[in-house]
Formats: C-alpha cells, structure tokens, sequence
C-alpha cells in the first residue's frame, strides 16, 4: 500500500499532466516532475512544482511514477530507456496517456519484466477536469496495484472505474470514445436533416433530448446553438475535445478493430470522417464542429 502523501514523480507536464501534478502537490504529496520541453518545464516551476534534470532523476526517488505523454511511442520509449532502469525496485507505474491497448500492456509487461507494478490509467474530462481534480479514470491491472494507486487518482479524479486486468483501462477509453464518435456524428446528420425538412432547431432538441435518441451529444455537447447554451456550438466550436484529439482516439479504436477482427462499422465509418475532419480547421475545434462538414458535404 502507497502511504500518503506520496512521493510522485510527474513525467509529462503538458496541458494535461501540469494541472494534475498541480493538484497532487495541493493535496500534500511530494511531487517532482520533469518534461522535454523548456516552456512546460518554466509553467511548471512557475506553479511550484519541483523540476528534477531529467526523467531519471524524476523517477530515482519515487513510490510513484506518472505519466502523462502524447502517446505509446513516448511511454514505451521512455520505459525502455531510462525510467525502469532508474526507478527503486516495485515502484508504482501509473500510465495515463492515451495509447493503444497493445502498447498498455507492452509497457505493463516491460515494467514486470524489471521489478515494477504498473496500472493503465487513461482519462476522460479534459483539461477542465484536470485543473478541477474531476476526471474520470478507467483503470486496468491487478486489484493490489489498483488500490495502491487510488488515494492519488482520487485527488486527481472524482470517477475511478477498475475495468479488468492489464491494458482494459485503455480498451474501455477506446470503446467509450467510439461510441461518442458516432453519436456525435449521428446527432449532426439528424440536426442537418431536419434542417433540410424544415425543422426548428430547438423543436428537434426538445424531442430528442427527452426521447430515445437522448444522449450526451445532444444534451451537453449540442452541435448546433441555441438550445445548451454551453455547448461549444455557441463560441464557434472553442474546444471542448479538439478534432485532433478524437482522430487520434479514433486512430487507437481502428487499430483495436483490426487487431480484434471486429465487425464495427459504425466505428469505421467515423474513424474515417474525423480523420478527414482532424486533417483541415477540424483539428483545433470541437468536434462536434463535424456538423459543419456533414452540412456542406465536406467530410
Ligand atoms: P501535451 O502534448 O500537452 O503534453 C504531453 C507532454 O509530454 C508534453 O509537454 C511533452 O513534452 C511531454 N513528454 C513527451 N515525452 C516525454 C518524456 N520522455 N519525458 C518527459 N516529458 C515528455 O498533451 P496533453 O493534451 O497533456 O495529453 C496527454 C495525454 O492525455 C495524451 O495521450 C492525450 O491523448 C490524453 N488526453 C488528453 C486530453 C485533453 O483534453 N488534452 C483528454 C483526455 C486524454
């Protein structure tokens, strides 16, 4: 069992990672943190989170090791090169990036392999969740190493769902993300059809957001403006969930879909149109903006 406060290493401080170390530190652990880049590594100290010389130094001391990277590439690279080697013998590795469900359970089994626990921790609730320590966490790995990890994802979360063994926290953002794809491209063709039929925005809210087509893509997440005022249709689509970043969840789902041989052609499908949508002014707007395209036949 982890005591608490910990002694955290945070790797990985970009616009997710700075403002969970961020609340790890305010909670009382013992956070040092390291990035590759300059200016994450001066927002960083600037918000009083220790910056160690590299992510070997980050890790020598540490109960636990965060990271927080762009994707697998990053984790598995930096795994194998420095952090295992460095990191005490039966440190806790917990793995919140974004990667692929074979890459997980690649990085678990390099971390075994040299003395260490490690978890899949993948998040969901953006960078608003992150600053505000109320992500959702979908968890894989052993019971034991589980619990371990839980007073920390508790700070940095406010939902933590154990999902199953090695490499299922990621498999269950995968599928998550999937789903909200193609309700999210389903609601934008149902608002441009009616469009097209001669049907109020607001009239076709009211009937969906109360009937069985009822869904987060409508009722929070609304591509059209008017009806939830927050939803990012009404700033011109501001992010929210950039483009970029469901493309590159949806890239993760193909992959599991092929690797599975699974007959899912919704997920396909969407793949497929946020991959065109991510590849113009899609990629830093939400991607809810997707209606735009589906409006103007672009995607
Ligand atoms: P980001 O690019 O802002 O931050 C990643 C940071 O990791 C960068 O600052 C980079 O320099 C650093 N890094 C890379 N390799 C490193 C290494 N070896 N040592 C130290 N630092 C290293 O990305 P982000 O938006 O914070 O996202 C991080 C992860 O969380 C991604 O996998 C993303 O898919 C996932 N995610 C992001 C969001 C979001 O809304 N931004 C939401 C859910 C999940």
């Amino acid at each position: 069992m982890i005591g608490v406060p910990s002694r955290v290493a945070f790797l990985g401080l970009g616009h997710m990672g700075l403002p969970m170390a961020k609340n790890l530190v305010a909670a009382g652990h013992e956070v040092h943190g390291f990035d590759l880049v300059p200016a994450a590594i001066e927002a960083a100290e600037a918000a009083g989170i220790p910056i160690a010389a590299s992510g070997a130094d980050a890790v020598a001391d540490a109960d636990v090791v965060i990271t927080m990277f762009p994707a697998g590439c990053h984790v598995i690279d930096a795994y194998r090169t420095e952090l295992l080697a460095a990191a005490r013998p039966d440190t806790l590795f917990i793995e919140s990036s974004t990667i692929a469900v074979d890459e997980a359970r690649a990085a678990h089994a390099l971390a075994l392999a040299a003395g260490h626990r490690n978890i899949d921790a993948p998040v969901s609730g953006g960078v608003v969740g992150a600053e505000n320590g109320t992500l959702a966490f979908m968890v894989g790995g052993s019971d034991e190493d589980v619990a371990a990890a839980m007073p920390l994802l508790e700070v940095m979360g406010k939902r933590i769902v154990h999902c199953g063994g090695p490499g299922l926290g990621q498999a269950a953002k995968v599928c998550n993300n999937m789903v909200l794809a193609v309700s999210q491209i389903a609601v934008a063709e149902a608002f441009v059809l009616g469009e097209r039929l001669g049907l109020e925005h607001q009239a076709l809210f009211d009937v969906v957001s109360q009937a069985s087509g009822q869904c987060w893509s409508i009722t929070t997440n609304c591509p059209v403006p008017g009806p939830v005022p927050t939803s990012p249709a009404n700033r011109d689509y501001q992010p929210g969930f950039a483009g970029a970043l469901m493309a590159k969840d949806l890239g993760l789902a193909l992959q599991a879909i092929e690797q599975t041989g699974t007959d899912a052609r919704m997920g396909r499908l969407a793949q497929q149109l946020y991959a065109a949508f991510a590849a113009g002014e899609g990629a830093t707007r939400d991607f809810s903006g997707i209606i735009t395209d589906i409006r103007d036949d672009r995607v």
